[in-house]
């Protein structure tokens, strides 16, 4: 349903899945929104994405159901298993239960589906390709942001979705100091077809053994399969969801593991490498006009899978903050900021603790892990993850106290 039109215009800076959400929330709820995206085409190398029942809720609630439905796969269940026989550590059933309990589908997606799905769903002429933003100037009552082709757009609010390296957040508070957390991941799609022999169920499988873990997953529609095969290293330098990693130190980092997942990153054409960062969470998102959004403000490590869940929370909180308190858009992102900053620094917090979790060499520790995994103690149990999954977070409601 759309809103009423309202008199607050926004820029928001950087076409990824938060922004693009963002700019659809607002201009659903009516205001006068555009959003600048510095790549001058979509090329897309992301590999895939989940979108939990508390983010599918947000984009339902935005017209994208049929979308999600045709293009995402919803797994039969979470699959946990051992590193060198492949036993089973724990088994959860997910889609029917799932959607009983929270009332929203998990899907898993390629971020390029999700993606044109959002892109598709602005007006062209809301999304301008090629306009990277290098300054901005708050002249408290306007925001000026300027990009590299001279454009200048003059704004009653801007909002940062411009991701991990955001110049907006470094523009507004100063460089952020990640910190390598010792691993990297290894990313790739594998057509499905070529895994034929393998009889790979529709479940989200997660093989946990000593410094290292392994994740596949179908996404569109199932024709492919996702994987993410992360790995403990000494150094890395770079940041980057676009650089290439070679298929032999993949192979090699997996050495003795099960044949299966042997098998799936053999049978891979390319793969990327992506060296993990670590953040703080900022003390602060706003100042005056401008805010920050998704990984621009709350970055974190894949290992809850709600890197693109939460960057979709921040979307809609946001709508609900500004259309609440249209007058003081500045007291409205304050309060955007002190309804999210709790929760997206709580899972960036348990993001961090899976990867020990994760990477438990074999002894005692790890056998009191699948000890708790097979007594279906987990963190991945229903109630364990209510308080993400359920969460509501297109309504402003309560301030957190
Ligand atoms: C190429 C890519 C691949 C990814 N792959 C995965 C993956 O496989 N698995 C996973 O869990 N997560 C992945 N992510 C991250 C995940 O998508 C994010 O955690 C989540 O979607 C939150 O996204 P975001 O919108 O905050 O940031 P992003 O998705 O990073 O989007 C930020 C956008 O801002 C644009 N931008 C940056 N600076 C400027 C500027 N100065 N001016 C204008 N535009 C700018 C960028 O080009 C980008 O489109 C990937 C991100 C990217 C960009």
């Amino acid at each position: 349903m759309r809103g009423r039109a309202r008199s607050v215009s926004v820029s928001v800076v950087g076409g990824g899945i938060g922004g693009l959400t963002a700019a659809l929330s607002l201009l659903r709820a009516g205001f006068d929104v555009h959003v600048y995206e510095q790549a001058a085409a979509r090329h897309e190398v992301g590999a895939g994405v989940q979108i939990s029942p508390n983010a599918s809720r947000v984009l339902h609630g935005l017209g994208l159901a049929e979308d999600l439905a045709r293009t995402g796969v919803r797994p039969l269940a979470w699959h946990q298993r051992r590193w060198d026989d492949g036993r089973t550590l724990l088994r959860t059933p997910l889609a029917e239960p799932l959607e009983a309990r929270f009332g929203f589908p998990h899907y898993q997606m390629h971020r390029a589906d999700l993606l044109s799905a959002l892109a598709s769903s602005l007006p062209s002429a809301r999304l301008h390709l090629g306009h990277q933003l290098v300054g901005l100037i708050d002249r408290e009552t306007r925001v000026e942001a300027r990009f590299a082709n001279g454009v200048t757009a003059d704004v009653d609010v801007l909002v940062g979705a411009d991701g991990i390296h955001s110049r907006v957040r470094r523009i507004l508070f100063g460089p952020e100091r990640p910190r390598f957390t010792g691993c990297a991941a290894y990313r790739g799609l594998v057509p499905a077809e070529r895994l034929r022999d393998l009889g790979l169920d529709v479940t989200a499988e997660i093989w946990m053994g000593p410094g290292g873990h392994f994740v596949r997953y179908y996404v569109s529609g199932g024709r492919l399969v996702n994987f993410v095969a992360v790995v403990e290293q000494d150094d890395w330098t770079r940041e980057s969801w676009t650089d290439r990693g070679e298929l032999a130190d993949a192979l090699a980092a997996f050495e003795g593991w099960h044949a299966q997942v042997r098998a799936i990153l053999g049978a891979v054409d390319e793969t990327f490498i992506w060296a993990l960062f670590d953040r703080t969470p900022l003390e602060r998102w706003s100042a005056g006009r401008v805010t920050l959004l998704g990984d621009a403000c709350h970055a974190m490590l894949p290992f809850m899978a709600q890197g693109a869940a939460q960057a979709i929370e921040d979307a809609a909180t946001l709508t609900a903050c500004l259309a609440d308190a249209e007058a003081d858009v500045a007291e409205a992102l304050r309060r955007y900021e002190r309804l999210r900053a709790a929760r997206t620094a709580r899972i960036q917090g348990l993001s961090t603790d899976n990867k020990r979790r994760f990477h438990l060499p074999d002894g005692p520790l790890q056998r009191e892990r699948d000890a708790a995994m097979s007594a279906g103690s987990t963190d991945f149990s229903f109630d364990a993850v209510a308080w993400i999954y359920q969460h509501d977070a297109t309504t402003a409601g309560e301030e957190p106290a």
